[in-house]
C-alpha cells in the first residue's frame, strides 16, 4: 500500500489545530489535518479573551476574523443579586490587546480552518483518526473515511499534534488520561433570540451571573452581533440532574431562578433546543511524548468560568510550532522545558482563579466596596487572558496573592 507522507499530522481542525497548521505552513512544513466533522459544526466556547488576538495575528488570521462582523467584546460583568461589577479589559496591567470578539463557533472555526487551508494546509473533513503507531521512527496514523465507512488509510508523519479537543484521541489511545481534581460539573446551554432592550444591557461584555442562593451555580450570557445570545448554566452534575423536563425546560427553570436574568430575557424567543455537556474537566499524565504533543483541550481542560479555553488552545499551538521549528532544523528540542512548563504556567494561573471562584473567594474580591485600582488592573489582565505575564504578581504568585487579597476583602 502507498503511504502518504507529511511533516506534521494534526488531529482536529478546531482553534488549536487550525492555528498550529497555519504557523507550521509559515515554516514551509507539509501539514495534514484530519477532522472528524464537516465544518461548519456547532461548538461551545464563544467568548474570546483579548490575549487570543495576538495568536490570530501570528497565524495571519486576524483580518478574516475582523471582517466576519462578530460581536465586539471589551470586558466582563458579574452580577449576584443586587451586586454588580464590571471589568473593562482595556484597563489592565499587561500591555497588549484589550478587546476581542464573541463568536458563533460554527462560523469562527470555519474561518480559521479555511485560513489554514488558504495558507496551504490540507484538511480532510469527515475522517476520523482511529489508531496510531507512535513508537515507529516516524509515527503511522490510521484513519477512516466516515462518508463511506469502508476505507482506512495510513499516513506517515514526522510528528503528530493532537488537537482533538474533548475527544482526547491520543490520551485515550496511549492511556495518558488522569482524573481532574475538580468535582464533576456540567453545563446546559443554547442560543436564543434575546430581545434584550439595548438601554438596559452592555452587549460588549460577557455577563456572568451567580445563582441567588447557591454561589457555585453560575450562568453565562454571551451576546452575539445578530440580536441573539448564548445562554448557559454551570453546576455540579448531581445538582443539574435534580431538574426535570426536557433539556430546554431545565435550562429555563434554572435561568428563571436568577431574577436579573429572568428580567433581561423576558421577551426572549427560545427557538433552539438546549444541549448538555458533563464531566468536561480533564487532565493527562504528560502533555508530550515521543513524536507527539497534546494541544488545547486534548491536553487539559479546567472549567469554562473565565473563558480561557480558546486562548489556551492558541497558546499551546504557538508554543508547539516554535519547538517544531527548532526540531525540524535539527536542533535539540526540549518539550518539557519549552512546551509543558511554559504552557502550564498560564493554565495554573487560571486554575488558582477557578478554585477561588468555586470557594467563593473571588466573589468577595470583585464585589468589594473599595477596590484598589492597581490590583483591579492586575486581575483584569488575567481575565483578559494574560495569564503568562510573569511581571504580574497575580501570575507569579497567584495563590499567595489571591489568598492574602481574599483575607483583606473578607
Ligand atoms: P475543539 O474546539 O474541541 O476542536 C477539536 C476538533 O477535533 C473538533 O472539530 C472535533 O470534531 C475534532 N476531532 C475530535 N475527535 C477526532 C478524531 N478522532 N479524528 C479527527 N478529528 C477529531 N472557551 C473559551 O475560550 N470561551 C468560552 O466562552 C468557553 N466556554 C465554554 C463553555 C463550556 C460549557 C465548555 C465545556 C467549554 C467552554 N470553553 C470556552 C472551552 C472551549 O470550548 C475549548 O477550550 C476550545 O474549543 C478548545 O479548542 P480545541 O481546538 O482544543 O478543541
Amino acid at each position: 500500500m502507498r503511504i502518504n507522507k507529511y511533516d506534521v499530522l494534526i488531529i482536529g481542525a478546531g482553534p488549536a489545530g487550525a492555528v498550529a497548521a497555519a504557523l507550521l505552513r509559515q515554516q514551509g512544513r507539509k501539514v495534514l489535518i484530519i477532522e472528524r466533522e464537516q465544518f461548519p459544526r456547532f461548538s461551545i466556547g464563544e467568548s474570546l479573551l483579548p490575549q487570543s488576538m495576538e495568536y490570530l495575528q501570528q497565524a495571519n488570521m486576524l483580518q478574516a476574523v475582523v471582517e466576519a462582523g462578530f460581536q465586539f467584546k471589551n470586558g466582563a460583568s458579574f452580577v449576584h443579586n443586587k451586586k454588580y461589577t464590571e471589568f473593562d479589559f482595556r484597563d489592565k496591567y499587561t500591555k497588549g490587546w484589550g478587546t476581542t470578539y464573541q463568536v458563533q463557533r460554527d462560523h469562527f472555526d470555519l474561518i480559521l480552518a479555511s485560513e489554514a487551508e488558504r495558507q496551504g494546509a490540507e484538511i480532510r473533513y469527515q475522517h476520523e483518526v482511529v489508531m496510531i503507531d507512535i513508537e515507529k521512527i516516524k509515527p503511522i496514523v490510521t484513519f477512516k473515511n466516515l462518508i463511506n465507512q469502508k476505507y482506512t488509510y495510513n499516513i506517515e508523519a514526522g510528528f503528530v499534534l493532537d488537537a482533538s479537543g474533548f475527544s482526547q484521541v491520543l490520551p485515550r489511545l496511549l492511556d495518558l488520561k488522569t482524573p481532574s481534581d475538580f468535582p464533576v460539573r456540567g453545563a446546559i446551554f443554547t442560543h436564543i433570540e434575546d430581545n434584550i432592550l439595548s438601554s438596559t444591557f452592555d452587549r460588549n461584555k460577557i455577563c456572568i451571573t451567580i445563582h441567588p442562593e447557591y454561589n457555585h451555580i453560575w450562568y453565562w450570557l454571551i451576546p452575539f452581533s445578530n440580536g441573539r445570545c448564548s445562554i448557559g448554566v454551570v453546576a455540579e452534575n448531581a445538582l443539574l440532574q435534580n431538574y426535570h423536563g426536557t433539556t430546554t425546560e431545565r435550562l429555563q427553570i434554572l435561568v428563571n431562578q436568577d431574577l436579573s436574568l429572568k428580567k433581561l430575557l423576558v421577551n426572549a424567543k427560545w427557538d433552539t433546543p438546549a444541549r448538555e455537556i458533563t464531566a468536561y474537566a480533564s487532565n493527562v499524565k504528560s502533555l508530550w511524548g515521543k513524536n507527539y504533543a497534546l494541544l488545547g483541550n486534548a491536553g487539559e481542560f479546567l472549567d469554562p468560568i473565565f473563558s480561557s479555553g480558546v486562548t489556551i488552545a492558541f497558546k499551546s499551538a504557538s508554543l508547539a510550532a516554535n519547538i517544531l521549528k527548532q526540531q525540524f532544523a535539527g536542533e535539540k528540542a526540549d518539550w518539557e522545558k519549552d512546551y509543558a512548563v511554559p504552557l502550564k504556567l498560564g493554565i495554573d494561573t487560571f486554575r488558582t482563579f477557578v478554585e477561588l471562584w468555586y470557594s467563593g473567594g473571588f466573589q468577595k474580591i470583585i464585589f468589594h466596596d473599595n477596590p484598589q485600582p492597581d490590583i483591579r488592573r492586575m486581575i483584569s489582565s488575567i481575565l483578559a487572558g494574560y495569564a503568562w505575564d510573569e511581571n504580574n504578581p497575580y501570575v507569579k504568585k497567584s495563590k499567595q496573592r489571591l489568598t492574602a487579597l481574599e483575607a483583606l476583602c473578607a
